[in-house]
């Protein structure tokens, strides 16, 4: 799971950082607004967890410009300002939950995890598009009425993709999430596994599913 702090208080960041490390999560940190936004809507993170207070770019304007390009992800809006009208604001703006400066480690990993849960409980029973259905539940693939076997492997990339179906998903970020390797690893286990993906997909199906952005990556689409 990948957080992203934006937070401009060195002291601060680093307590945060530390503290999700030693819990498994992967952490960057953005040190001004601006900053924040930028890698906020470059890169996947599962969950923000946003200032308010910030040189450049104030915490509710990284909050919506998020949220127009990423209505899914994760806002943990993190803050000194205790006034009922802000928490209102944020809330409004689109934060997930709030939590006010001082605060206790402890509350913000329980805030944390119960918001990547959520982020899990939303998922639904089925995926599909166009006439490809995958049940999550009972980890069965069908396109239209032909069951098509997958490995586990298979089985995850074709999940991920399908859950940002649309979105061209770099090999960096496919390794990241379906290998869990990091991005300099060889990632040509990506293509591989693509390949062997798209000959149980899409051939001999006239409507193909997983497409190539030569130089960037692939996406599961309909076209
Ligand atoms: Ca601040």
């Amino acid at each position: 799971m990948k957080i992203l702090i934006v937070e401009d208080e060195n002291k601060t960041a680093a307590y945060i950082s530390k503290g999700l490390s030693e819990n498994g999560f992967s952490v960057d940190i953005a040190q001004d607004g601006q900053d924040g936004l930028f890698v906020a809507s470059q890169q996947y993170y599962d969950l923000i967890i946003l200032d308010v207070l910030l040189p450049k770019l104030d915490g509710w304007s990284i909050l919506k410009g998020v949220r127009a390009i990423k209505p899914d992800l994760r806002i943990l809006f993190l803050t000194a300002c205790a006034d009922i009208e802000d928490k209102v604001k944020g809330l409004e703006l689109g934060a997930d939950d709030y939590l006010v400066k001082p605060f206790a480690f402890s509350e913000l990993l329980a805030r944390v995890r119960s918001l990547l849960r959520r982020g899990v409980v939303q998922l639904q029973d089925h995926l599909s598009i166009v006439d490809l259905d995958i049940d999550l539940t009972k980890h069965k693939v069908l396109r239209g009425v032909t069951r098509i076997d997958l490995t586990p492997k298979e089985f995850s990339l074709l999940v991920f993709m399908a859950q940002h179906q649309g979105e061209v998903l770099s090999r960096t970020l496919i390794a990241e999430r379906v290998w869990d390797i990091n991005f300099d690893s060889d990632t040509n286990v990506v293509d591989v596994a693509i390949r062997r993906l798209r000959q149980k997909i899409d051939d001999g199906f006239e409507k193909k599913l997983i497409h190539t952005m030569r130089g960037i990556g692939y996406v599961l689409e309909e076209r």
